[in-house]
């Protein structure tokens, strides 16, 4: 079976959701990667400051050391002469002293020319006595600048340190020689001793300083050929070759660290590799250290992350669920209130069209009752036009004109008759709210009526307050009447003893118009069905059950309600009608 593109789409959001807590991750692994090297390399950053101020502290002991000496008088003396046997064996003597007491490495004079007149270490093989330094920088720096400083590998002993020197000078100021004090940093290299690589390299990229074993001597950046002729003129780093260091830069965190992937001796390996300037010596001391990013932290942060991304994903599903949800309700509310709309409008258009059917209905049951109605007056007057010419034929005129009245009554009450018929008939529209008389209403039904009330030989009871001011339509509550009547006229068709009695009366706010009859009543299983439209029990072609329903319509339409009871020996309709209480127009 082919997959529908529902469920394709299903698949599609969820391979989207997956592929989007997997990017999560990553990003947060990433990041929490960075972050925690960035974290070490600051840590890295402040411990590099502690090993800087070690070294400078070490430095700064014996700075002041060769300038303090060189105005040891006996020195000078020395220097201003040339130096007997006996003289320079004192000056050994006394530098080897001072030296055991400073705990420098070495002390050594030397003559204005370089050459070591004196040093601490005269009684070992590689002793400087004898030797010329004046090749040395620190020595031509001491010459014209009064101090120097040189790191280097010493050309006698091949070993490395560095060199401090102050000018020895005579009174007048000439200079005589210099006093050279030479540290060495076997002993700072082995308390550096740790798991990080710390380095110090010289101003051309030369480390000459390293902790670990397989560093120094190695170069940062290429040698130029000045920098090349420089450090043979000087031998500053002797006879030992200098391998550049292989490393490549992977990761840039600011100017002065970085993670970097270095082919050191021990192998390649990535570093973070922090550097620190020492401007007072013009070199730079490094530290390298393996990072070590804790695998928990980023898998932590990677599920964090994923966690996260769901949530919100599933948050913004939900809200997205319910957003379409109160659209659809809102939708439904809207169809369902027009359709409630169109209903009362259908409505509206089929109680407007029953009353005119009904009335219709009524017309027709009513224009036999009127052919009788007309026709009984139209006999008599014929018989009384046959009288009245009889009269005129034998001049009996004052009795002609005494015949002409009935005649002139007659007439009248059909003209009535048939002007009441034709509102009855019109289709007046709904709402029509006019002051009227109810009491009238009741009038007009009868009159309508009086010839079946006579037929029947109805005895009609009135009790009618006038008059009785209401708000509605006189032809639709008229209509009303009429049903009530002939429906109570019906009902007491087989009564030997008919009896109508209708009440007009004020109930508080209310008028209340009672119809009673003595036809039995209604049913009580029929009692709540009455009202419904064609609901009937008289036979088919006599009723057509919409007349009360009709009336109910009209009365409530009208502000007003229409009830059904029993009484003793028949049916009780009441309809009531709020008072009009404003007053008739008086003109
Ligand atoms: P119809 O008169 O065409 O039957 P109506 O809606 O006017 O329709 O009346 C419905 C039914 O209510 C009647 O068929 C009758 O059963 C009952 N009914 C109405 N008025 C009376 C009454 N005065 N006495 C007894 N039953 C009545």
């Amino acid at each position: 079976m082919l997959p529908t593109t529902r469920s394709l789409r299903l698949g599609f959001y969820t391979l989207a959701i997956i592929l989007g807590a997997v990017l999560a991750a990553g990003l947060a692994m990433r990041h929490a990667e960075r972050q925690a090297l960035v974290e070490d390399a600051a840590r890295a950053n402040q411990q590099l400051a502690l090993y800087a101020n070690s070294l400078h502290t070490l430095i700064d002991r014996y700075r002041a050391l060769p300038a303090v000496l060189a105005l040891d008088p006996q020195l000078r003396a020395a220097l201003n002469g040339t130096v007997s046997t006996e003289q320079q064996d004192a000056l050994n003597r006394k530098l080897e002293k001072i030296n055991g007491a400073a705990r420098s490495s070495t002390l050594e004079l030397l003559d204005r020319t370089g050459l070591a007149v004196a040093a601490s270490n005269w009684r070992l093989p590689s002793s400087y006595v004898g030797h010329n330094y004046g090749f040395r920088p620190y020595f031509s720096q001491t010459r014209t600048q009064g101090t120097g400083r040189f790191y280097a590998v010493g050309v006698t002993s091949g070993i490395p340190g560095y060199f401090l020197s102050s000018a020895v000078t005579s009174d007048s100021g000439e200079f005589l020689g210099a006093m050279v004090v030479k540290l060495e940093f076997p002993e700072l290299e082995r308390e550096w001793q740790g798991s990080d690589t710390l380095l110090v390299s010289d101003a051309r990229g030369v480390i000459f300083i390293a902790n670990q074993p397989g560093w120094r001597y190695r170069l940062l950046q290429p040698l130029s050929d000045s920098d090349h002729a420089d450090l043979k003129a000087t031998r500053q780093y002797d006879k030992q070759p200098l391998t550049p260091l292989e490393y490549q830069s992977l990761r840039r965190f600011d100017d002065n660290s970085e993670l970097a992937r270095v082919v050191g001796p021990d192998g390649t390996a990535d570093y973070l590799w922090e550097s620190l300037p020492l401007t007072a010596e013009g070199w730079t001391l490094h530290l390298l250290r393996q990072p070590q990013v804790a695998f928990e932290d980023t898998r932590n942060a990677a599920l964090a992350a994923a966690g996260l991304w769901l949530a919100l994903v599933f948050l913004l599903l939900f809200l997205n669920q319910r957003w379409r949800l109160a659209k659809m309700r809102q939708r439904s509310r809207e169809e369902l209130e027009q359709l409630v709309q169109e209903r009362t409008r259908d409505l509206r258009t089929a109680q407007d069209g029953l009353v005119q059917s009904a009335k219709l209905a009524a017309l027709g049951q009513m224009s036999a009752a009127l052919a009788h109605e007309i026709n009984q007056p139209l006999t008599a007057q014929r018989m009384q036009l046959a009288t009245l010419r009889l009269l005129l034929d034998h001049g009996r005129v004052d009795d002609a004109y005494k015949a002409l009245k009935p005649v002139d009554d007659m007439l009248t009450r059909m003209a009535a008759l048939t002007g009441h018929l034709k509102t009855f008939a019109r289709k007046s529209p709904s709402g029509l709210r006019e002051r009227l008389d109810l009491a009238a209403v009741v009038d007009q039904s009868l009159q309508l009526l009086d010839a079946r009330l006579r037929d029947e030989q109805v005895s009609t009871v009135l009790h009618l307050t006038r008059p009785a001011w209401v708000r509605g339509d006189a032809i639709r509550l008229e209509q009303v009447l009429i049903n009530l009547l002939r429906n109570a006229l019906d009902a007491m068709q087989d009564k030997p003893c008919k009896r109508l009695q209708i009440r007009l009366e004020a109930d508080e706010q209310l008028w209340r118009l009672t119809v009673t009859d003595n036809g039995g009543g209604i049913a009580a299983e029929h009692l709540p069905n009455v009202f419904d439209p064609f609901f009937t029990t008289k036979p088919v072609g006599d009723g057509l059950g919409l007349g009360l329903a009709v009336s109910f319509a009209i009365v409530h339409e009208s502000g007003g309600r229409l009830s059904a009871d029993n009484h003793a020996s028949g049916a009780v309709f009441t309809v009531t009608l709020p008072i009009d209480l404003e007053a008739p127009v008086s003109c």
